[in-house]
C-alpha cells in the first residue's frame, strides 16, 4: 500500500512556494509520491489572467522533472466543466484502491473546505494535510479543523512551518522582473514563461496608453523607436519584449506639462541636480522612468533605467539602456543631418553609433554654450575609454 499526496490547483503559474510544499509534506507524511493536478476551471476562485490549460500543464511538468517521486496528472484538465476534487478523489479511489491518499492544501484552501462540493465525500476518500501560508496560520487552522471540519468526519494535520511566503498572484504582477522572481520559480518555468510570453502586458494597451498621452508627431516617433529598438534587440541578442516596452514609453511624460512633470518627479522621492534643474528638456526622462513605475506598474529595473537614461546616457550603460539611447536617433522618421550614417553604424556597433551621437550633441549643447550634464559625458568617456581594438 502507497501514500500518495494530492495536490490540486491552479497553477497559474506553479512556484517554488508549491515544490517546497510538496517536498514538506512528502518528507512529514512519509509520502510515496506526490501527484501535482491543474485544475481546469477552478470552482472557489476568478482567476484573472488565467493561463492555457496545457500551458499550466506544461510549466507543472517542468517544475516535477528534478523529482521522481512528483507526477503530473492531467485528470482534471481533460474532464470537461468545473474541477470538483470530490470528483477527482472519487476518480483516483478507483485508480489506486488499495493506496492511501493526502489531500494537501495550503491554508486559505484549507480554511474554505466546508464549502467546496460534496465535502464529506472528499474527506471519506482522503485524509487532509493543511500548510500554513505565514507564521500565524497554525493556529487558526487547528482551530476551523477541530471546530468545523472534524464534526463533518476530516480527518486533518496540519503542520507546522509555512514553506515559503509567494503566490501565484505575485509572480503575475512581478513578470520581468527576473530578480525578484529568480529565487520564486524554477528556473525552466520561468524560462517557458519568457519564452511563451505569458501573463504580459499587451502591447496595445501601452499603445492606446501613450495615445491618450500626447500628439501625432511624438505618438509616431514613440512606435518607431519601440519598432527599431526590436530591430537591434534581434541583432544584439537582448529580450525583444522590453525592448519594445521600453521603446514605446520612452517618452510617455514627454508632454505632460512640465509643473505635472516636476510633482511627479519629487512624488518618486528624486532630486534633480542643478544640470537638470536648467534643462527641462531633461526632465522627461526622469519622469517618464518615475511614471512607468508608479501609474503603469512596470517593475523591470533595467526598463525603467533605459527610459531614465535615454537622452544623457550614463556610464556603464546595459545592453537595453543602450538599445533604446540608440534607437531614439535611428527610428524610421528621424532625418537630421548624419541620421543615415547612424543607422549605418548602429548595424554594427551600438557603442560606435553611441560615440557618434554623442559627439553630435556635446557640440551642438557647447555650441549653444549649454551646460553639459555630467551622466553624459561620463557616457562618452566609458564608450571611448572601453572602445574595442
Ligand atoms: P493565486 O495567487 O493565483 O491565488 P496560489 O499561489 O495561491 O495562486 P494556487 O495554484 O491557487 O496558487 O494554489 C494551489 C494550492 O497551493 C492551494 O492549496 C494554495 O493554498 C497552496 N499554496 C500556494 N502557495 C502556497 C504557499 N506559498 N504556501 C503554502 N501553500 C501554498
Amino acid at each position: 500500500m502507497s501514500r500518495i499526496g494530492i495536490f490540486g490547483g491552479t497553477f497559474n503559474p506553479v512556484h517554488n512556494g508549491h515544490v517546497l510544499l510538496c517536498e514538506y509534506c512528502k518528507r512529514e507524511l512519509l509520502l510515496d509520491k506526490v501527484l501535482l493536478i491543474p485544475d481546469n476551471t477552478p470552482p472557489h476562485k476568478i482567476s484573472p489572467d488565467l493561463a492555457g490549460g496545457s500551458d499550466r500543464l506544461q510549466m507543472c511538468r517542468l517544475a516535477a522533472k528534478q523529482f521522481p517521486w512528483l507526477e503530473v496528472s492531467d485528470i482534471e484538465l481533460k474532464r470537461e466543466g468545473k474541477s470538483y476534487t470530490y470528483e477527482t478523489l472519487l476518480s483516483l479511489k478507483e485508480l489506486y484502491p488499495s493506496d492511501e491518499l493526502f489531500l494537501i492544501t495550503g491554508a486559505d484552501m484549507f480554511l474554505t473546505l466546508h464549502e467546496w462540493k460534496n465535502p464529506e465525500t472528499i474527506f471519506r476518500c482522503a485524509s487532509l494535510i493543511a500548510v500554513p501560508r505565514d507564521s500565524s496560520d497554525k493556529e487558526k487552522l487547528t482551530d476551523y479543523y477541530h471546530q468545523v471540519i472534524e464534526p463533518m468526519g476530516a480527518r486533518a494535520m496540519v503542520l507546522d512551518e509555512p514553506v515559503m511566503e509567494v503566490s501565484s498572484t505575485f509572480i503575475r504582477s512581478h513578470i520581468g522582473d527576473s530578480e525578484a522572481l529568480s529565487s520564486l520559480l524554477p528556473t525552466q518555468v520561468y524560462d517557458y514563461i519568457c519564452q511563451k510570453g505569458l501573463y504580459r502586458k499587451k502591447e496595445m494597451d501601452y499603445q492606446s496608453i501613450i495615445r491618450e498621452l500626447m500628439g501625432d508627431y511624438r505618438f509616431t516617433h514613440s512606435v518607431n523607436v519601440a519598432q527599431e529598438a526590436v530591430t537591434l534587440a534581434r541583432l544584439y541578442g537582448a529580450d525583444e519584449h522590453k525592448a519594445y516596452v521600453a521603446g514605446i514609453l520612452h517618452d510617455v511624460t514627454k508632454e505632460i506639462p512640465h509643473e505635472e512633470q516636476l510633482q511627479i518627479i519629487k512624488d518618486g522621492g528624486i532630486i534633480l541636480d542643478n544640470v537638470q534643474q536648467n534643462a527641462p528638456k531633461l526632465w522627461h526622462s526622469v519622469s517618464g522612468s518615475v511614471y512607468v513605475r508608479t501609474k503603469l506598474g512596470v517593475t523591470d529595473e533595467d526598463i525603467i533605467n533605459a527610459i531614465r537614461y535615454h537622452t544623457t546616457g550614463r556610464a556603464g550603460m546595459s545592453l537595453l539602456e543602450k538599445i533604446i539611447y540608440t534607437a531614439d536617433y535611428t527610428s524610421a522618421e528621424r532625418n537630421y543631418n548624419g541620421a543615415d550614417v547612424m543607422r549605418e553604424k548602429s548595424r554594427k556597433s551600438l557603442e560606435e553609433a553611441m560615440i557618434f551621437s554623442c559627439q553630435f550633441t556635446l557640440q551642438n549643447l557647447s555650441a549653444k554654450e549649454a551646460a553639459i550634464h555630467p551622466d553624459q559625458l561620463f557616457c562618452y568617456n566609458d564608450l571611448v575609454l572601453n572602445r574595442k581594438g
